[in-house]
């Protein structure tokens, strides 16, 4: 598995690439950023790796033990996190759902304190009219993070493999050397 460093750089290096390849897509500033800003979220702190305690995680600063109930119940590397679409979308259902749960406890003090009176439906209709109408922005956000998540699995497999290919390559070095040996 690559370091935090490696997958870091692997980020670095895929930016302006992946900058070019929206802007020659969506020929739109605002899209291309969004695509931009998606892959460094996911790149940096919103990637596969949330499943261990990680760099990713550690960079969540104060708001790291959010994703605590994240790492106990997915193992690393499983589908859950590694998957194609499978970890971007659970990770930003997972982040949605942790972002509702805690607007409503913020808010269920606020009602209770009679500053507000916003229900349960109000968040739920208001959470829909946002994603719904601007779809075409999160479409932009989450084809980023899936990019993301898609540059850290493979840098993931890749180095396995060459780990693999090394470790199988050295016995059999080792064994010619003897036999010319003799
Ligand atoms: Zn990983």
């Amino acid at each position: 598995m690559p370091s935090g460093k490696t997958h870091d750089r692997v980020t670095v290096w895929l930016t302006p690439w992946v900058g070019l390849g929206a802007m020659l897509v969506t020929e739109r500033w605002l899209y291309t950023s969004l695509v931009v800003m998606g892959f460094v979220f996911a790149g940096f702190m919103f990637g596969p790796d949330l499943d261990i305690h990680s760099v990713q995680t550690k960079r969540w600063g104060r708001m790291g033990w959010l994703w605590w109930p994240y790492r106990r119940r997915v193992r690393h590397r499983s589908w859950l996190s590694h998957g194609f679409l499978a970890g971007s979308i659970g990770r930003c259902l997972y982040l949605l759902v942790a972002i509702l749960l805690l607007i409503l406890f913020g808010l269920q003090i606020t009602n209770t304190a009679g500053h507000t009176t916003v229900t349960w439906n109000d968040l739920g209709r208001m959470t829909g009219q946002i994603l719904v109408d601007y779809w075409r922005l999160w479409v932009a956000i989450a084809i980023g993070i899936e990019l993301g998540a898609m540059s850290h699995y493979t840098a993931d497999e890749w180095v396995s493999s060459w780990k693999r290919a090394r470790r199988s390559a050295v016995p059999k070095k080792r064994r010619s050397r003897k036999r010319r040996r003799r």
